[in-house]
């Protein structure tokens, strides 16, 4: 065997596992296996200059590399087993939480802010009974908020702790998973290379479950089914939602659509934030960010709607793609359009929203209409949730709130898992957002140490 452990992505989970067997089990010999770039030389050309197209680099700056999605995330540390991911299929609730704290704890040891926002417990139930009044439920949770600006400073600091612990190969693409007799032996990089280990980390990413999706097919491991979250990213002046976020970085709102009973939400909230483009696979989507040393006047988040298709239809990824293609042909990217526009049946123009109180943040996005984009069920079940909103958070519901569509959240195919997250192939285990079990920083980073203590376990 040429290495004891090989981790395969270097995102938070991959990271995160490292960690845990380096500082446990510092006999062992890894190695860790990174399409992009290491977090030094990363840079999205779109960052370089404003308003630059995507130049569709081989592996996309803005989520390959060390750190995965995480270092151009906006670092928002989200202290609660109900949040980001699905780890309490595998774990009791109370071992997830101690886990939980532990990956903050080692968040903060790296580099991340000491002050945590929702720990005010008589502001939080004030928020959770209105919200209860006004037919919603208020998820609440701590959250410890780095900021994007941080993130790779803390990311880098994980770097240095790992660097001549653990080998590290940057640039280059794990192709195939080798299996011999149901069992993981190594894995084969694109240039042909075969490298051998013990146990094999699979920790890829959303960006790359496509890769893990054929993978888990070619070696007949069982997929589950997973839902598609469609939506728009909602912009209004900070002070509208200064009542929640004041209390709670994130208010995390949940509700029931009255005609469709669809389950809406808000999600990624960026207060005093701004609104950015993201490219993925070809495809203009939407997003936000909020940054711990700049501040706008606006706040930004997302409501979402999620769709578990049913028999015999089931391709969630490429209908979420689908929807999105249609914005990016109608609108040449992003589409931008004020709620009294669509509410009236009418596009938004660029003199519209000139008119519109509130100034957009993301200037790169093209006036137009919502509703020749997203099926009446979407638009729906967005404008029922605006309204039930706007009596918690008055001001939302406004003719000059901004909608940007779309927003699409993929969730990665899900595998058989067990409760250490191993796959149906002894030896190899998936990880992080790429297998289905996270959907978010603190998540993907537990579901590495999850995995983590399994082989140690083992190794003794
Ligand atoms: C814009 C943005 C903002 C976000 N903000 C937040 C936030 O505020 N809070 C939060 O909790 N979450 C946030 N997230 C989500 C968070 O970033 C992810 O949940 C997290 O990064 C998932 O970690 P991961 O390790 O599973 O995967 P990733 O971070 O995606 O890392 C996977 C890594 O694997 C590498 N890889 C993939 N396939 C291969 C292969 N075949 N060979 C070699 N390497 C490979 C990739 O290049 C990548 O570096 C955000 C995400 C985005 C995109």
């Amino acid at each position: 065997m040429d290495y004891n452990v090989i981790i395969v992505g270097s995102g938070p989970a991959g990271i995160f596992c490292a960690l845990e067997l380096i500082a446990n089990a510092p006999h062992l010999k890894i190695l860790i296996i990174e399409q992009g770039k290491d977090i030094d030389r990363r840079h999205c050309p779109m960052n370089t200059k404003k308003g630059q197209a995507c130049m569709s680099c081989p592996e996309c700056e803005l989520v390959s590399g060390w750190g995965g999605a995480g270092a151009y995330s906006d670092g928002k540390l989200t202290l609660s087993p109900e949040i980001g991911g699905f780890l309490t299929r595998y774990i009791e609730t109370a071992e997830l939480q101690a886990l939980i704290d532990y990956v903050d704890g080692l968040y903060v040891h790296y580099g991340a802010p000491v002050e945590l926002h929702g720990s005010d417990t008589h502001a939080v139930n004030g928020i959770k009974n209105l919200a209860a009044r006004n037919d919603m439920t208020f998820i609440p949770s701590q959250i410890r908020h780095i900021g994007t600006d941080k993130c790779r400073d803390v990311l880098s600091n994980m770097r240095k702790a790992i660097d001549g612990k653990a080998d590290t190969i940057f640039e280059k693409v794990v192709q195939r998973i080798i299996v011999d007799k149901k069992k993981v032996v190594g894995v084969k990089l694109r240039d042909g290379l075969e490298i051998r280990a013990d146990f094999v980390i699979l920790a890829p990413g959303r960006a790359s479950s496509r890769w893990l999706e054929t993978e888990s097919r070619r070696l007949r491991l069982t997929l589950l089914k997973n839902p598609v979250d469609i939506g728009v990213r909602v912009e209004v002046p900070a002070s509208v939602l200064e009542p929640l976020t004041r209390v709670t970085y994130e208010p995390k709102l949940v509700f029931y659509s009255k005609k469709f009973d669809d389950r809406v939400r808000t999600f990624c909230v960026n207060p005093y934030g701004e609104v950015v483009k993201e490219h993925i696979k070809g495809i203009w989507t939407v997003n936000g960010h909020s940054y711990s040393a700049k501040r706008t006047n606006n706040t930004n988040f997302a409501i979402l709607s999620s769709t578990f298709f049913t028999e015999p239809f089931d391709e969630p990824i490429s209908y979420g793609m689908y929807i999105a293609r249609l914005a990016n042909f109608l609108g040449g990217g992003v589409i931008v359009q004020r709620l009294g526009d669509l509410i009236k049946g009418r596009r938004s123009t660029p003199e519209r929203i000139a008119r519109g109180i509130v100034e957009p943040t993301l200037t790169d996005s093209t006036p137009g209409d919502l509703s020749f984009v997203l099926p009446y069920r979407y638009l729906s079940n967005i404008l029922e949730m605006l309204e039930v909103m706007d009596r918690v958070a008055p001001g939302v519901n406004s003719r000059h709130t901004l909608l940007y569509g779309v927003e699409v959240k993929y969730y990665s195919m899900q595998l058989r898992l067990t409760n250490c997250l191993e796959t149906e192939i002894h030896d190899l285990f998936a990880i992080g957002d790429g297998a289905g079990v996270s959907r978010g920083l603190i998540q993907a980073s537990a579901s590495g140490v999850i995995a983590a203590r399994e082989v140690i376990r083992r190794q003794r």
